[in-house]
């Protein structure tokens, strides 16, 4: 028997309501780990190229690793890839909360879903078990509804449930797959394919937790993040603002998008800060399996804007979509929002980034009332933006079907002038970091093979000469040895982007949380790591072999999306990204296009790469051990 997880993963086809399970081999779990690299090997070898993504071809992944569930902080995600409706290139999200850990103690490390169902389904997962069971009762539901009467039907209060909402079965291309009620795979639209396949959720219960090569090493582990926790004053303030905190730092920074990203400076930032937040509407903390931060919010309100715990609290990049990117400066407001995105299954970035750019479309007349269906969208008018939110997800009318396409497919319907205003990549709306201000993500928004990301690469700030003795000990570790400012983009943060991008990739394949793992908030530095999967699988890996793992995970998605036709020519900025910020200390900054085309060069050719395609070499391919995925 391995330890720390099964060998076993789950494949369900839709199309004949059959299930089985596919055995790999240690070497098999030891090349991948887990997460996206699973998800890829599995919609390499099994999509056609060419798939229609709401189609039966395409093929949904939901990964865990080879350490989800051990009872240490930062391991309870899980990774969802397909291609994605939105962009048409690789889709890839993580999630975190209980289910996770849940899923494994059912006995499953991942589930493959092939096909199309007949009719709504879902499907139920215990103890190694598994089947596809009627979901039409539960077909229309929000997520908090789809979790209560799950447990209720299956007679288990402790059942976790990951689902979509109306909105991935409404196939809106910005849809998230919910589990937990609030915790969200939000990005590049995965709760549309969900919604496509006629799969309403997934129910998971189980008691086979694997066993631990090394359990006091383990124990040691979570006991190290403990003290550490107790002692990490920016990890506490972690867990007491949540990821909010940082709204502050972003304003001073000159770094809050708003009104459509073109400022970052919003004269409210107070009012939407994460301090605000805890002052007023904030009623709890909540956590993932076994994490001492309890970094999740979770707010109540009454009147207009009343909304309940369950559906959780907003984090950073929701209070900016619908906060500054929409001129709102209502928390409540905005909580709403979030509230609403968590229960109708939306991506909070997409869906308030999509209509960010339509209120600036309206307010420049280049919507019209005809369009808006007589919803006057306004800047700063929170009751425009949740109406517009409302029309999304059941695509309500002309303006809904409008916006459930997404920005960059809605702006191609109305026209050059609508083009000209949005904020993607590949057809993914940007998150709420300026690359204007922290210059990498100027290079890993274009480069992304999933689109606009801000946890694909650590941030710029990590890399300063202050970025303190922790930040720059930790990255020293991963061979980064020359810090500089957060608005260069010469070499050494062309090098800093790759190498990172390989360890958020690591991350993302085996479902460690960033916020615990990463540069900005840190319980634990890279070492760990290393030590951590050894003490859970037995093995021997080190750093250097854990980051070809995340090397792994970029190539393969580069070679998925080659196969559907991408090239560099893909890789770049909107044009609003390149005009000069104004108002704020960013008054006038640009990133310009020579300065993202040079820095493309070089990190093709860093990556092993084809400087003219952009994409992945053989030679790469086989270094890595991968050279199949062309094939
Ligand atoms: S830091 Fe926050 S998001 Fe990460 S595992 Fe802990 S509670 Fe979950």
């Amino acid at each position: 028997m391995p330890y720390g997880y099964h060998g076993k993963i789950l494949v369900v086809d839709l199309s004949a309501g059959q299930v089985r399970v596919d055995e790999h081999d240690e070497a098999w779990y030891r090349t991948y780990m887990g997460g996206t690299n699973f998800g890829m090997y599995y919609i390499l070898k099994h999509m056609p190229p060419g798939a229609d993504a709401l189609g039966p071809d395409n093929v949904l992944t939901l990964m865990l690793s080879v350490v989800t569930g051990a009872p240490f902080s930062g391991q309870s995600r899980m990774t969802a890839n397909a291609k994605s409706p939105l962009t048409g290139a690789i889709g890839d999200s993580q999630a975190g909360g209980f289910f996770p850990a849940e899923l494994k103690n059912a006995g499953f490390d991942g589930i493959v879903f092939l096909g199309k169902a007949a009719n709504p389904v879902y499907l139920w997962i215990k103890d190694g078990q598994a089947e596809l069971r009627d979901a039409s009762h539960l077909w229309g539901l929000g997520a908090w509804d789809t979790e209560t009467r799950l447990r209720e039907d299956l007679g288990d209060g402790k059942v976790e449930v990951a689902c979509c909402g109306p909105a991935g079965e409404n196939l809106v291309r910005t849809g998230a797959i919910i589990n937990m009620r609030n915790r969200a795979a939000g990005r590049t639209g995965l709760g549309a394919v969900m919604g496509a396949k006629n799969l309403k959720a997934i129910a998971v219960r189980g008691t086979q937790r694997p066993t631990y090569a090394d359990p006091k090493g383990v124990k040691a582990v979570a006991a190290l993040g403990a003290a550490e926790f107790k002692t990490n004053r920016g990890m506490q303030e972690l867990g007491e603002l949540g990821t909010a905190g940082v709204v502050l730092g972003q304003e001073f920074s000159g770094g809050l998008p708003t009104r459509n990203y073109r400022s970052g400076h919003f004269e409210y930032a107070e009012e939407i800060s994460g301090e605000r937040l805890a002052e007023t509407i904030l009623v709890g903390r909540d956590t993932c399996y076994a994490c001492v931060v309890r970094c999740k919010r979770e707010v109540e309100s009454e009147g207009e804007f009343a909304m309940q715990r369950e559906l959780g609290g907003p984090e950073y990049e929701t209070i900016a979509t619908f906060g500054s990117y929409c001129d709102v400066r209502d928390l409540a407001a905005v909580s709403k929002a979030n509230a609403l995105c968590n229960d109708y299954g939306l991506d909070t970035i997409g869906a308030g980034a999509t209509i960010a750019w339509a209120i600036e479309c309206y307010e420049e007349g280049i919507l019209t009332d005809a369009d808006t269906d007589g919803l006057a969208l306004r800047w700063g008018d929170p009751h425009a933006v949740l109406a517009a939110l409302e029309a999304t997800a059941f695509r309500r009318g002309r303006l809904g079907n409008l916006l459930a396409e997404g920005s960059a497919r809605a702006a191609a319907q109305v026209g050059p002038d609508a083009q000209a205003r949005l904020i993607t990549v590949k057809g993914a709306e940007a998150p709420a970091h300026m690359p204007q201000v922290k210059r990498s993500m100027g290079l890993i928004y274009a480069v992304n093979p999933f689109g606009a990301d801000h946890q694909s690469s650590e941030h710029d700030t990590s890399y300063e000469e202050n970025s303190g003795d922790r930040s720059l000990g930790w990255l020293a570790e991963l061979g980064l040895t020359r810090p500089v400012p957060a608005t260069s983009l010469g070499e050494e943060k062309v090098e800093f982007t790759l190498v990172t991008q390989y360890w958020t990739g690591l991350m993302d394949s085996l479902n460690l949380c960033q916020f615990d793992w990463g540069t900005t908030w840190q319980l634990y530095g890279p070492s760990t790591v290393a030590e951590v999967v050894n003490a859970v699988t037995g093995w021997d890996t080190t750093l250097r072999e854990l980051m070809e793992v995340g090397a792994r995970r970029v190539n393969l998605m580069k070679v998925f999306n080659a196969r559907e036709g991408f090239t560099r020519e893909e890789d770049k900025l909107p044009p609003r990204l390149h005009q000069p910020l104004t108002g704020g200390v960013s008054d006038g900054i640009r990133v310009t296009e020579e300065e993202i085309e040079q820095a493309k060069d070089l990190y093709y050719r860093l990556a092993g790469w084809d400087v003219e395609t952009g994409n992945p070499t053989v030679e790469r391919l086989e270094e890595l051990g991968i050279a199949w995925a062309m094939a």
